[in-house]
């Protein structure tokens, strides 16, 4: 047994990491990140992620849905950019990547065949940070020879039932599934996200860093995907390393549930308030 690198991660270490907005910066400077998501009735986790992608800083977001998402995605993110699919229910086309300073894909993506092709493609082509989280990550689970495809350096979201599925193997506990969560992330050189109270993250190098924030307000329907969000914003801003976008994303989302708590109660606490307090969870760690 090798000892294993572990840390608790505080938001006094991370005070100072989140670089500041240079005066003379423009949309340009923080990058332009492209969202794959929804499908017909979780258009709304594409919402959420996209809102979640603007608050967190992304100079431009573009997301790309079904068209039956169209007009839903236009009036309630009006700041994002819109693409529509030429399938009304889910995602069956890729549009091209050059524009993009990174890619996300998953909330609300549905398992359609079509889908899993875009996501096959993506993993073939991009060049850029990817996150990749729901059901992308559960098609990773499905199809093992779409697992070989994910390029080091990915961002995978997981929960314990999607680690699972990623894994392809229950855990004995929660040691065990730590165990495997490094393990993955040395043998895929991803990122690896394990989501819950104490969210951890396993780096390439095997280290374990465990989020410091968050509360159980947060364990309701959305709250994964507005994580998405958030880390594709920071993906797509090149200031930041990859292990920093990850543990910066991770902490200002759990702070901004806690930030939302005396407003909305545990019980009250949805998705979309997180949404609301990711600006100034982050402005705390510039
Ligand atoms: P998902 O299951 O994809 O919606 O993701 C749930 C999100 O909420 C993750 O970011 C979790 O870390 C967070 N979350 C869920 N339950 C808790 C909890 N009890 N304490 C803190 N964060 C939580
Ligand atoms: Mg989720």
């Amino acid at each position: 047994n090798t000892p294993v690198d572990m840390h608790f991660v505080t938001a006094d270490e991370l005070r100072g990491r989140l670089p500041k907005r240079p005066k003379f910066s423009h949309k340009g400077t923080f990058g332009h990140a492209l969202l794959l998501a929804g499908s017909k009735g979780k258009i709304g986790a594409a919402v959420l992620a996209t809102q979640a992608c603007l608050r967190g800083g992304a100079g431009l977001v573009t997301t790309q849905v079904p068209a039956v998402g169209y007009d839903i995605l236009q009036i309630s993110a009006p700041e994002a950019m819109c693409l529509t699919d030429s399938a009304t229910d889910c995602i069956t086309e890729l549009p091209d990547l050059a524009p993009y300073a990174a890619v996300g894909i998953g909330p609300g993506l549905g398992q359609h065949h079509d889908t899993r092709m875009v996501l096959r493609r993506l993993l073939q082509t991009a060049r850029v940070p990817l996150v990749l989280d729901a059901d992308a990550l559960n098609m990773l689970g499905a199809y093992p020879e779409l697992q070989k495809l994910v390029p080091p350096g990915a961002l995978l979201t997981p929960h314990p039932k999607e680690f699972e599925r990623l894994v392809g193997e229950p855990a004995r506990d929660d040691y065990h599934r730590l165990d495997q969560l490094r393990d993955f992330a040395g043998r895929t050189g991803c990122y690896c996200v394990l989501k819950g109270a104490y969210t951890a993250l396993a780096a390439p190098d095997g280290t374990l860093y465990f989020n410091s924030t968050g509360n159980p307000g947060m364990a309701s329907g959305g709250s994964g995907d507005v994580l998405t969000g958030l880390l594709l914003a920071l993906r797509a801003d090149k200031r930041l390393s990859p292990l920093d976008a990850a543990l910066l994303g991770l902490h200002a989302h759990g702070r901004a549930g806690d930030l939302a708590l005396p407003h909305t109660g545990h019980a009250g606490l949805l998705a979309s308030d997180i949404v609301r307090f990711i600006g100034p969870a982050l402005e705390e760690l510039m």
